[in-house]
């Protein structure tokens, strides 16, 4: 029975000891929540850190044991990788880069290697419990080379990758000296999961720069491998905030706290200790909101909930101390006998503290200069039973992509800040009502277990359409099978396109000369009496006779404009006019002026745009612009705008490599028939075979071939087969 592991940084459980004995507590967090439909079912399992450094190996084996019947698998890492992999490179290098905190964050190469050691270390755990079938989900940061990791071992394994935090712009992105790999092993994964539509964007841009892929609605080919990306945002528990506000716990809790806290309004404001939180910036934006409206002083307080975390590094000790000396600053100057401005905490609390602080707020400062999601926010919405109450939300935090009738602020516009906080505060309860009403019911709607379930059916959706690609893939079988009918027949027909499908693309397309292996095959292919072997290209004629001359082989040119019989000379196959030609041909050069790098090749009765050497990204740009400025020129013109591999071209929507093909199928009838082609223009080619003929696609995307081959190399390895036969 194929089972689904979840791995991630830690476990959903909090080992301690005291006295030499340990004790588990389960985490309450969102995330063990959502997950525990799947871990606990089964054989699935949950693969991760249990929290705490445990030398004693007799003591690993007890908690493994202890573990194993709460489906949990621990992943033991010493002092040193914790210090390393943990707060090192995960907390030093990818959260500040992640979160744009360029200042903060170290390069180092010690940590970069402990951060890979410690990902194989996860992934060789994985290989003790994976089988066939099984379905692995890795989740954030820690881990990004782990799908890649787990892929090379298990080729067809299933693997979903989430990212909880940011995925940054390239430009900070492309700042870790390890970009490459990080991505990579990002790539190892099936379908990778982000918060916002920004994030995968940016993921996608970084893959597009680093890794030299295109994608199309978020579908990328890796090594033939479909992978999916989407935007997929995380839910909170909706009905456990809407239980908490109304259990009797927490209603105790308000009456007793709003004893010690009298009747003025309440302003919210929890989070843990973190740089990217804006927690600076929250307090001065209070501060200046007393000083702009000095009605407000003694009738409004903010409630500031900080809960301790990594405060030994000296970067969050500084914040510390900062936000110490803020909240000292506006109360020494503002407080009153009988008025708090700022109740500042800094420790954690219980769920029903929090649902009571949630209930009795009347704002929700969530302010963070970055965050992923924020589930907070979430949280204060839920809570609110009765629908009144505002949120002030940052449009840096995730949560605000879903989440726009909150009032959305840049945290760093104080002046923006300040009004924020006096709409809140005055706005009336019939807007809050309907603000609130609609946000509920959004949440409720998106909480985190359709957010699980949207997640697993993304990711078997991706195997699915994956499958469906493979069944074509030119497998050994289907290879013997071609060679032996090759074998066989009496006369045969060789279509083969050239740049794409016998020899890769090159930066000057003049460069793309065959090349000696090339030479050979072609020269065995040609000089078999048995064969009519066809170069059925875009390229100009005269490249063509150029580079062709030698073989006994017959060449379509210009896409099937020109076609030259073996031994004879080139003929027009269509009736054409080229009087359109030097109208686009100013456009274009229109084009080649603004876009450095790009070139137009005049064939007789075609243009070519190139943008190969353009700029990654503004070649695709200029393309969209110069592709729809041309249809409109096209319209009327009988021609048609093509766009190929870092091309767009231009030529009479009467000529096609359909066209070519089909006179030399009339010609040389035959009994084994096959055409290789790798782009949109061969499709033409495929669709004018006869049904019994082997049609074959360099690369992996839709096409009307029957059969796929991953590269170049695999077809000059058929023809390797061919010739040798
Ligand atoms: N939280 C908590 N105890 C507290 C304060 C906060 O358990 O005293 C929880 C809060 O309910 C929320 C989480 O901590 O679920 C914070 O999540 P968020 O996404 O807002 O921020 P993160 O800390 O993950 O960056």
């Amino acid at each position: 029975m194929p089972k689904t592991i979840i791995v991630s940084n830690r476990l959903p459980i909090k080992i301690s000891e005291e006295a030499g004995v340990l004790s588990y507590n389960p985490s309450e967090g969102g995330l063990a929540t959502g997950l525990g439909s799947i871990y606990k079912e089964g054989d699935n399992i949950w693969l991760g850190w249990p929290g705490m450094a445990v030398p004693d190996e007799a003591k690993q084996d007890e908690i493994a044991a202890h573990l194993a019947g709460q489906n949990m698998r621990p992943v033991f890492l010493s002092e040193k990788e914790i210090e390393d992999f943990y707060e090192g490179f995960s907390n030093e290098t990818l959260w500040p880069n992640f979160h744009y905190f360029s200042q903060y964050t170290v390069y180092d190469e010690a940590l970069w290697l402990a951060y890979r050691q410690v990902n194989r270390k996860f992934a060789r755990e994985l290989e003790y419990i994976i089988e066939e079938g099984d379905t692995v989900w890795v989740h954030d940061y820690q881990l990004l080379l782990l799908p890649e990791m787990v892929r090379e071992e298990n080729r067809h394994i299933a693997i979903g990758f989430f990212l909880h935090i940011p995925f940054p712009s390239y430009e900070s992105f492309r700042q870790i000296p390890w970009r490459r790999e990080l991505l990579n092993g990002m790539l190892g994964a099936d379908f990778l999961g982000f918060h916002t539509y920004d994030d995968m964007r940016h993921f996608l841009s970084s893959v597009n720069r680093l890794a030299g892929l295109s994608n199309a609605n978020g579908k990328i080919t890796v090594d033939s491998r479909l992978v999916m990306v989407d935007a997929l945002p995380m839910g909170i528990d909706y009905e456990k905030y809407e239980q908490s506000a109304a259990s009797p716990d927490t209603l105790e809790r308000e009456v007793r706290y709003r004893t010690f806290l009298g009747s003025g309004k309440l302003i919210l404001s929890i989070d843990r200790l973190d740089y990217s939180k804006g927690i600076p910036q929250r307090l001065r934006a209070f501060e200046r909101f007393l000083y702009t409206y000095p009605d407000f002083r003694g009738k409004v307080s903010l409630i500031m909930i900080v809960v301790p975390s990594r405060d030994t590094v000296p970067k969050y000790k500084q914040l510390k101390e900062e936000i110490d000396l803020l909240v000292g600053r506006i109360n020494g100057h503002f407080s009153r006998l009988n008025w708090t401005p700022v109740h500042y905490f800094y420790r954690s609390f219980p769920l029903s503290a929090l649902s009571a602080f949630y209930r009795m707020a009347h704002v929700a400062m969530v302010t963070p200069l970055r965050d992923g999601m924020n589930l907070v926010c979430k949280e204060y919405i839920a809570s609110r039973l009765d629908k009144k109450g505002v949120l002030i939300l940052s449009e840096m935090a995730g949560a605000s992509k879903e989440l726009s009738d909150a009032i959305l602020i840049n945290p760093n516009n104080m002046e923006h800040f300040v009004e924020a906080l006096h709409t809140a505060l005055v706005m009336p309860e019939e807007q809050q009502k309907r603000h609130m009403g609609t946000m509920q019911v959004s949440l409720r709607r998106y909480n985190i277990h359709s957010w699980v379930k949207l997640f697993m059916e993304r990711l078997s959706h991706v195997k699915k359409a994956q499958e469906a690609l493979m069944t074509r893939l030119l497998d050994d079988t289907l290879t013997n099978q071609l060679v032996q009918d090759y074998a066989k027949a009496k006369r045969r027909l060789i279509f083969l396109d050239y740049d794409g499908t016998l020899t890769g693309f090159h930066p000057n397309p003049e460069d793309a000369a065959p090349d000696e292996s090339l030479i050979y095959l072609l020269e065995k292919l040609t000089t078999d009496p048995k064969n009519e072997t066809v170069i059925i290209s875009g390229r100009g004629r005269h490249t063509l006779d150029n580079w062709m001359s030698r073989f006994d082989i017959h060449l379509v040119a210009e896409h099937g404009v020109w076609l030259r019989r073996k031994g004879g000379e080139f003929t027009m196959l269509a009736r054409l006019n080229d009087g359109w030609k030097s109208e686009i041909m100013h456009v274009l050069e229109g084009y080649v002026n603004r876009t450095p790098g790009s070139f137009v090749e005049e064939k007789d009765y075609s243009l070519v745009w190139h943008y190969r050497k353009v700029e990654t990204g503004l070649g695709e740009v200029r393309t969209r612009e110069l592709t729809s400025h041309l249809k409109y020129l096209a319209a009327n013109k009988n021609l048609q705008v093509l766009e190929g591999d870092m091309v767009v071209e231009i030529k009479s929507s009467d000529i096609h490599k359909g066209k070519g093909a089909a006179s030399l199928l009339e010609a040389f009838p035959a009994d084994f028939i096959m055409a290789c082609g790798d782009d949109w223009t061969d499709e033409d080619t495929f669709m004018a075979m006869p049904p019994e003929s082997y049609t074959i696609k360099v690369g992996s995307t839709a096409s009307a071939a029957k059969y796929s081959v991953t590269t170049v190399e695999d077809i000059r390895l058929l023809l390797q087969k061919l010739i040798e036969n």
